[in-house]
């Protein structure tokens, strides 16, 4: 706790600046009456662990972790809850008595994202794009909580890929399949998979007009998930719509996976109503000042 009482919260990220995590947090922090601030800190992948001691010396009480430490920082964390853990990315740091605990709530806002799908995407063959922090959530909670048929994994990087797949072995590897982002192919391979989920980075704002996959084509049939919230509809969802694809954003599993770590925090109930205004207000203007 600081002097003033003021708890002091971080996002770290690199880059930062587009995320609204501060903005949820702090609306969440003044509906409540709590008094504690989030603010966002750009950390460079070499200074994690110093920026990490800097934090618990200043008493900091959370801290969410977004590109690209989910997945390095667990080396340098004291605790990874069993989830996280086996995730293998942790996107939430509680202090606690001086030591570090590492969760993930990615998993937890991903299966309220495919709550109301479910029924649509049970027996699905998904496709997810990206093998990241963000996609291993996702490809846990398939394995885990939902009946697939086939799950193939776009990656760019081929170790990267041969690395998520052996990561996964423990739980069920034999649905897993990996394909590379380069495959000029990916465009046709893609028209026969259900569900598509965008885990990339790519198309988030300010970088709004790119795609993760070049010309895509989607088809009625199809259900379209871009785990970016800014912006709401990234330029992948606007093409599936047009395609007459059901396009999905990010936006429920950001307000659910910040809900879950102000849980982790503090123990209480995070006011989504008025978060969920306060976000969806800034990404309207958004919409406005680009327009
Ligand atoms: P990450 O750990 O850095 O992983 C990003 C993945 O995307 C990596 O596999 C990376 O490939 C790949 N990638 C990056 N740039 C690419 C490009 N230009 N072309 C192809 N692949 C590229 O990041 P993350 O934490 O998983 O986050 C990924 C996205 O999900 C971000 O946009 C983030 O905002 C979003 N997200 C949203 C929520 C939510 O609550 N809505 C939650 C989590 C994440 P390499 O391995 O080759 O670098």
């Amino acid at each position: 706790m600081q002097s003033s009482g003021l708890r002091l919260y971080g996002i770290i990220g690199h880059p930062i600046a587009q995320s609204l995590s501060p903005l949820m947090h702090n609306a969440n922090f003044e509906s409540l009456g709590i008094h504690a601030s989030m603010q966002a800190y750009d950390i460079e992948p070499q200074s994690l662990n110093e920026a990490l001691q800097g934090f618990l010396s200043l008493d900091f009480g959370g801290l969410n972790v977004t590109i690209p430490h989910k997945e390095t920082i667990i080396p340098l964390l004291d605790e990874v809850a069993e989830e996280a853990g086996i995730i293998g990315a942790v996107n939430t740091v509680r202090f606690e008595n001086g030591k570090l605990a590492g969760f993930n709530t990615d998993a937890r806002g991903f299966m309220h994202l495919l709550e109301p799908l479910r029924s649509s995407v049970e027996g699905a063959k998904f496709m997810v794009l990206g093998a990241g922090g963000a996609a291993r959530a996702v490809v846990y909670v398939l394995l885990k909580h939902i009946r697939t048929n086939q799950i193939a994994v776009v990656s760019r990087t081929a170790a990267r890929a041969t690395e998520f797949t052996d990561h996964f072995r423990s739980i069920n590897q034999s649905k897993l399949s990996t394909l590379s982002m380069g495959d000029p192919s990916l465009p046709r391979i893609l028209q026969s998979f259900d569900v598509i989920i965008n885990a990339t980075p790519v198309g988030m704002f300010p970088e709004t007009h790119a795609v993760p996959i070049e010309n895509p084509k989607f088809h009625s049939g199809q259900i379209v998930i871009d785990l970016i919230y800014r912006p709401m509809t990234t330029q992948l969802l606007r093409q599936a719509s047009e395609d007459g694809a059901r396009a999905v954003g990010g936006v429920e599993m950001f307000l659910q996976q910040g809900a879950e770590a102000f849980r982790i925090w503090t123990g209480q109930t995070m006011d989504i109503r008025t978060v969920r205004s306060a976000i969806i207000s800034k990404l309207e203007q958004d919409i406005s000042a680009s327009s």
